[in-house]
């Protein structure tokens, strides 16, 4: 398969809102849509096939994140366990506290559980970001006070791909003995991540953002703490989460962490080479452009952009008439026009945050696809600027000068 194909001038390059299932991964999970359908759960044989497939998954993904079986957790993918790791803790620990640090660049699964822990009379403390996007440890030092029960950091930011010093981070939250969560759900499969190295007593991750299914990650959690349960029901997940058990997608979760984990070096380098390739012409043939976010700590696919004098909803349109897709701030906020918050907390003026557009790279993607985006970028520029009050104004002033 190549959604990166420009024969159909269709070039795919959105994969921090979802990749593609690998082929490998759709020929595990099929059986267990039709012959192997028991209910994992059920005492015969039919339960007892699919109960052996979530075991052995289960195992499967705790040996790659070298972690025990038990510390995994099936859930709905990286909301459910952003939510759970989040108003767990609260509940659990709220004759402790009830004061949470967390990031003010989290994804929306983070923000609003914060919300609306806030408005249940949790205190929540946003660490701010300097202009490229990265949490300072010893703002978090400062912000950590008696009655703070929770420290949520992300690992790796899904609109600019700023990789957070979350060791050092975690490290304070420890040694200040508050518990540490991080949402890696961007970061896993595209960098190494090693919960020990982390230190980290909680960690979200999804399987649609490393070539899996959708509607399924992981929420772990380090042996001896006991966050409150988000969903209830059933018996499932050592009765910590309840509904039954989605073995197809647990098995596809499996085979696609072990997939993005055995080939990570090779894709990292693959995909790096592409972001940097395009990140250097279109910095190189458009002007007045800013690439967001740290050159460094980011993560290989992301390229984040800024056109000036330009909305960015306008060329994300532009951009799909040519078969190209991007995305305008991160999928869950597309719809909305505000600007991102991500942009606006990292310095940005509001012009400039609503001219931004995300292009993250897969390992399907060809260097062809980004020259036909640079191609393709480069005209549609041209032409917005061409009737952009806003240039025409600059374009003004530059005059006058
Ligand atoms: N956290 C981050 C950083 C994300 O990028 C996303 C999805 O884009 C989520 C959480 C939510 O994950 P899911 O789509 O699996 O609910």
């Amino acid at each position: 398969m190549n959604t990166g194909a420009i024969q159909n001038k269709r070039v795919y390059l959105d994969h921090s809102a979802t990749t593609p299932v690998d082929d490998a991964v759709l020929h595990e999970m099929l059986p267990y849509f039709t012959q192997k359908f028991g209910n994992a759960n059920s005492v015969h044989a039919f339960g007892n096939e699919s109960a052996l497939a979530v075991d052995t998954s289960r195992r499967k993904i705790a040996r790659i994140l070298d972690v025990k079986p038990t510390e995994i957790y099936f859930t709905s993918g990286g909301t459910e366990g952003d939510n759970w790791a989040l108003k767990g803790v609260a509940e659990a620990k709220k004759e402790k506290g009830k004061h949470i640090i967390t990031s003010c660049i989290e994804h929306a699964a983070m923000m609003s559980s914060c919300k609306q822990l806030a408005a249940k009379g949790y205190e929540i403390t946003y660490l701010p970001v300097n202009s490229r996007g990265l949490v300072s440890p010893a703002d978090l030092e400062k912000a950590i006070r008696p009655d703070t029960i929770l420290v949520s950091v992300m690992l790796a930011n899904n609109e600019v791909g700023t990789v957070q010093p979350v060791r050092e981070l975690c490290e304070i939250a420890h040694r200040n003995g508050v518990l540490f969560h991080t949402d890696a759900v961007q970061a896993m499969g595209s960098i190494p991540v090693s919960v020990k190295e982390l230190g980290v007593d909680m960690l979200t991750f999804s399987a649609h953002k490393f070539y899996g299914p959708k509607g399924i990650g992981v929420l772990y959690i380090k042996s001896g703490i006991k966050p409150e349960k988000l969903i209830i029901g059933g018996h499932q997940e050592r009765t910590m989460r309840g509904g039954t058990t989605n073995v197809p997608a647990v098995v596809g979760m499996a085979k696609a962490l072990e997939l993005a984990v055995n080939n990570l070096q090779k894709n990292y380098d693959y995909v790096k080479n592409l972001r940097d390739t395009f990140v250097e012409r279109v910095e190189k043939s458009v002007p007045y452009v800013l690439y967001n976010g740290d050159r460094e700590s980011r993560l290989p696919q992301n390229a984040n952009f800024s056109f000036e004098f330009i909305e960015g909803e306008s060329l994300l349109l532009n951009l799909d008439l040519n078969g190209i897709a991007c995305s305008s701030g991160s999928a869950c906020s597309s719809g909305s026009l505000e600007p991102s918050h991500v942009l606006l907390a990292m310095g940005l003026k509001h012009e400039t945050a609503h001219g931004s557009i995300r292009f993250t790279f897969g390992k399907y993607n060809t260097m062809q696809d980004v020259e036909y985006t640079v191609e393709k970028i480069i005209e549609t520029v041209n032409k917005l600027r061409a009737i952009s009050p806003l240039f025409a104004e600059f374009k003004g002033e530059i005059k006058n000068v």
